[in-house]
C-alpha cells in the first residue's frame, strides 16, 4: 500500500470514530422517538378472504407455473390435491402447507364433495381428461377453472357447460393472456382502432415437442391445434370481438418422424370474419419456439411478440415508418387468472372467459380439422 492511500486510510478512521463519538453522546429516544413515525406509513388491510383451491393433476404446468404462483394470490389459495401419485401429492402437499388428509386421488376424487374448505377445481389434467373431471367436480358442487383446450370435442364442451349451469356453479376456461396487461392492452389498441381498421392477422404458435409427452399422443387429445394453435384462433376472436364465419386448414405429418405417428407435426390455417378481417396462422410442433401475432391495421401495425409465452411479454407498434416499443408492468398470468376466478366466486359474477369461450374456439377447431380432411372451406357453426 502507497503512503497516500496510508495517509487517506487514517483520516478516514479518526473522522467515523469522531461520528461515532457524536452519535453516542445523543440519546436514542432523540434519535428514534416513537411518537414519531412518519404519517404515511404503508400499513396493508388485513388480508380479505381467500377461496380454497383444489388443484387436479400434479404434471409439468401445475408443479412448474401454478403452484408456485400462488404466492403471487391476493384471493386464492391451495387447499387441496387430486393425484394418482401419492407420494409426489404428499410432498407437494408438505411444501405448500396442505392438510394430507386433503389430498385426493381419481377414484376418490368425488369424496371432494364433503370438503367444504374446497370451493374450485383447477383442472390440469391432460385434454381427453379435461370434461370427465369438470363434471364430475360439478357434480362434486364446486366451481371449475379447466384448461385449455377445453376438451377433445365440442359435444364434451357442451356437457361441460350444462353440468355447470345444472349445478349452478362457474365454469372458466384457463386463457391467461385475457389477464394480463400486454394483450389486455393489444385488445384495446384493437377496440379503439388505434392504428385504423384491422386487415389482416397473422399469428403463429410454434414449439418442439419431444417425447414422451401427451402432446404427442392421440389417446390424451394431443396435437398443435388443439395445444397451441388455439392461442393464435382465441387471440384473432379477441382481438376483432368477432367470431369468424368460414376457415380452410391444411397441416403436415411427416412419415419419418416417430414423433408424428399420431398427430400432424404442423397446422396451417385461415379464418375469415364478417367485418372482412382476416386471420392467418400456424401453429408446429417440430420448430424452434416462436409464439407471436402482428395485426396489420389501415394505418400501422402493432404486435406482440412474444405474444402467449408466461414472461417477457413485448409490444411494438408501426406507424408512418416510426417503430415503438411499449413497456407494461409484467403479471403472473396465473396468479391473475386465479384471483379473477376467485373474485367473481366471492362477488357472484360471471368470468371474463367462461365455457362458452372454449366452446367457441372448439368449433373453430373442429371447422379447421374437416377442412383439412375434404379440401374445402368450411363454415363454422
Ligand atoms: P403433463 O403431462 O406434464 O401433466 C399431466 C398430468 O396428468 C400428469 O401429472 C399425469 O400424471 C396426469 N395424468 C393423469 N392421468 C393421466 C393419463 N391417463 N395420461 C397422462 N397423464 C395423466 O402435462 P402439462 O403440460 O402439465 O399439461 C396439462 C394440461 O395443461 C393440458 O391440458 C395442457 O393443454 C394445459 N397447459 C396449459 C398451459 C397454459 O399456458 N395455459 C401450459 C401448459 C399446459
Amino acid at each position: 500500500m502507497s503512503d497516500q492511500n496510508n495517509d487517506s486510510t487514517r483520516r478516514g478512521f479518526l473522522m467515523n470514530a469522531g461520528a461515532g463519538l457524536l452519535a453516542a453522546a445523543v440519546p436514542a429516544t432523540q434519535l428514534a422517538p416513537p411518537d414519531k413515525q412518519p404519517p404515511n406509513l404503508d400499513v396493508p388491510e388485513p388480508l380479505g378472504k381467500k377461496v380454497g383451491w383444489a388443484i387436479v393433476g400434479l404434471g409439468k404446468l401445475a408443479l412448474e407455473e401454478v403452484m408456485p404462483a400462488f404466492a403471487r394470490c391476493e384471493k386464492s389459495r391451495p387447499v387441496a390435491l387430486v393425484s394418482g401419485h401419492p407420494d409426489k401429492a404428499k410432498q407437494v402437499a408438505e411444501r405448500y402447507g396442505i392438510n394430507p388428509k386433503s389430498i385426493y386421488n381419481y377414484e376418490n376424487y368425488d369424496t371432494i364433495k364433503d370438503n367444504p374448505e374446497i370451493q374450485v377445481v383447477y383442472n390440469i389434467l391432460p385434454n381427453h381428461m379435461h370434461a370427465e373431471y369438470t363434471i364430475r367436480g360439478h357434480q362434486a358442487g364446486k366451481h371449475v377453472l379447466c384448461e385449455k383446450p377445453m376438451a377433445a370435442t365440442v359435444r364434451e364442451c357442451e356437457q361441460m357447460i350444462d353440468a355447470a349451469k345444472n349445478a349452478q356453479r362457474k365454469l372458466m376456461i384457463g386463457y391467461r393472456l385475457r389477464y394480463e396487461p400486454y394483450n389486455q392492452t393489444a385488445i384495446e389498441m384493437a377496440r379503439k382502432k388505434q392504428f385504423g381498421e384491422i386487415k389482416l392477422i397473422e399469428s403463429s404458435n410454434v414449439q418442439d415437442v419431444q417425447a414422451p409427452n401427451i402432446r404427442l399422443s392421440k389417446q390424451t387429445a394431443g396435437g398443435p391445434l388443439g395445444d397451441v394453435g388455439v392461442y393464435c384462433i382465441n387471440a384473432c376472436r379477441y382481438l376483432t370481438g368477432e367470431e369468424p364465419v368460414e376457415v380452410t386448414g391444411t397441416q403436415h405429418q411427416p412419415k419419418d418422424d416417430p414423433r408424428f405417428a399420431e398427430v400432424p407435426e404442423s397446422v396451417a390455417f385461415t379464418l375469415r370474419f364478417p367485418s372482412g378481417v382476416m386471420g392467418y396462422c400456424g401453429c408446429s410442433f417440430g420448430g424452434a419456439e416462436s409464439r407471436r401475432y402482428r395485426v396489420q391495421c389501415a394505418k400501422g401495425w402493432f404486435e406482440l411478440d412474444p405474444a402467449f409465452a408466461y414472461t417477457g411479454l413485448e409490444l411494438h407498434t408501426s406507424q408512418e415508418k416510426t417503430r415503438s416499443q411499449i413497456n407494461l408492468p409484467q403479471k403472473n398470468h396465473f396468479a391473475a387468472e386465479m384471483d379473477h376466478l376467485s373474485t367473481c366466486i366471492l362477488d357472484n359474477k360471471d368470468p371474463l372467459t367462461p365455457g362458452e369461450e372454449g366452446l367457441a374456439d372448439m368449433k373453430v377447431m373442429a371447422a379447421i380439422e374437416e377442412s383439412v380432411r375434404t379440401g374445402k372451406a368450411v363454415a363454422v357453426s
